[in-house]
């Protein structure tokens, strides 16, 4: 089996409509990229996953959906404006910029090989700004947010007043975030505008430690239940030196990228940290009164922040397989597990003449209402589910002369290759119960 190489990756995107490199007819902007037809369906259905996970399949998770420019002491209390940094080098000979920690000082500069080339390393602050308002001055400047999670502690009470939530309880988020990264190589892993999914779950300071084994274990297990091959995925504890400013302690989930192995999701324990801080700024109450004990407290909190953009490229990675057929034929097929799959059946007449075409397009219109859907009549049938594979469409169904006899239909598995005739009345429950069981097959 060939190996996937992020060229192969980015061309299969390109050709298939997952990604493009954004305003590409101007030469493209460095860091940015477009969803195509394709690309934006598994991106909206990764991110229904996550929230059908968090939020519906736990009892005490609430979501929210908080603005993108928020009040400047947002970002003062959070500590990005004195700390959100990445140390920045520049080779003197070739102006190439690198993140200081990301390469050897000590060697020659990576792009045109000079030694003893590098500036002194100098802080970068990391945040986009702007100016709100007709006058560009100081005292209007905005930030666009770098992550989703302030937003859900500066609504901590709001949600708690208006929701029923009782600690332990979470608040969830999905939205856009800017970074101005220094290096964005590597695709859509590192982009200058994101979507993170985001849950800040708040508890009794004392049970942390336990609810952050708890969080640990549930991302795990979301990932294999999203249909990722557990070899990988694996755990990075933080040490001492990689801690962010508020966090206790620090697990990445990182995932075996095309380019190796790479943080995927972050979970961290913050303590109060956060919410004091907003406490101090904004000068208001963040505090938690417990009913029974009357105890007041101000809560822990347990973050689990996973990149949506950088997901995607995970679940591409991982579906993407090259594989040698019967008779020195090849093909290309992304093994998506098939509730994050853009189509999830094809309906393929075999020929268009007789009836045929007129039928596979009523079994067509009724499988839409229960799935994402997809017909396409042009080609030899062989071709038609090449191009299904590549877009990783779970279930073909061919529609041929035996349908106008039987009303039976081929069903054809991505995975597997097989075929079973399955009548068209039984269809929708049939491919229903093959979703609820799915197992990668390969
Ligand atoms: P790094 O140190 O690699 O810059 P980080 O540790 O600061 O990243 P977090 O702030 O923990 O990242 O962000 C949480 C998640 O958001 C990451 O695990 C990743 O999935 C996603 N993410 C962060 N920055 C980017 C980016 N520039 N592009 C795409 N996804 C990102």
């Amino acid at each position: 089996m060939a190996e996937v190489t992020m060229d192969k990756l980015v061309s299969l995107c390109k050709r298939r409509g997952f990604v493009y490199q954004s305003s590409e007819v101007y030469g493209g902007l460095t860091g940015a990229w477009d969803y195509g037809p394709m690309g934006v369906e598994l991106k909206n259905n990764v991110q229904r996953f996550w929230w059908r996970e968090m939020t519906q399949l736990h009892d005490n998770i609430v979501g929210l959906d908080a603005a993108i420019m928020m009040h400047p002491r947002t970002w003062e209390a959070s500590g990005h404006v004195d700390n959100f940094s990445d140390p920045l080098v520049d080779c003197r000979n070739c102006k190439s910029r690198f993140r200081a920690d990301q390469i050897d000082l000590e060697a020659a500069c990576p792009v045109c090989g000079e030694k003893g080339t590098f500036t002194e390393p100098r802080d970068f602050n990391l945040m986009f700004s702007t100016y709100m308002g007709a006058v560009k001055s100081e005292d209007n400047i905005v930030y666009l947010r770098p992550e989703t999670a302030q937003g859900i502690f500066v609504n901590f009470k709001n949600v708690l007043q208006t929701s029923r939530v009782k600690i332990p309880f979470g608040i969830a988020q999905v939205g856009k975030a800017f970074r101005n990264e220094i290096t964005t190589k590597n695709f859509i892993f590192r982009t200058l505008e994101f979507e993170q999914m985001e849950m800040q779950f708040f508890v009794k300071p004392g049970t942390d430690q336990e609810w952050f084994e708890y969080w640990k274990n549930e991302r795990i297990n979301y990932y294999e239940k999203l249909g990722i091959r557990k070899d990988k995925l694996r755990f990075h504890q933080h040490g001492p030196d990689e801690l962010a400013h508020y966090a206790k302690d620090a697990f990445d989930i990182e995932f075996e990228f095309p380019m190796g192995w790479q943080e995927l999701e972050g979970i961290h324990s913050r303590t109060d940290f956060d919410l004091s801080r907003h406490a101090e700024y904004s000068g208001k109450d963040f505090t938690y009164l417990e009913d029974q004990t009357k105890e007041r407290y101000v809560p822990y909190v347990i973050e689990t922040s996973a990149g949506l953009t950088r997901s995607v490229l995970m679940v591409l990675s991982d579906a993407y397989e090259e594989q040698e057929l019967d008779g020195g034929d090849t093909r290309t097929v992304m093994h998506f597990h098939p509730l994050v799959a853009p189509v999830t059946v094809a309906v393929l007449p075999l020929v268009k003449k007789d009836g045929i075409a007129e039928l596979a397009k009523d079994v067509e219109k009724n499988l839409r209402q229960d799935f994402a859907t997809f017909y396409d009549q042009s080609g030899a049938i062989g071709r038609r589910y090449r191009r299904q594979d590549e877009v990783g469409t779970p279930f073909c169904v061919t529609i041929d002369y035996d349908t106008k006899e039987d009303n039976t239909v081929t069903l054809r598995y991505r995975d597997s290759m097989e075929q079973e005739r399955v009548a068209v009345d039984q269809l929708s429950a049939k491919i229903r119960e093959e979703i609820a069981n799915y197992r990668r097959h390969a």
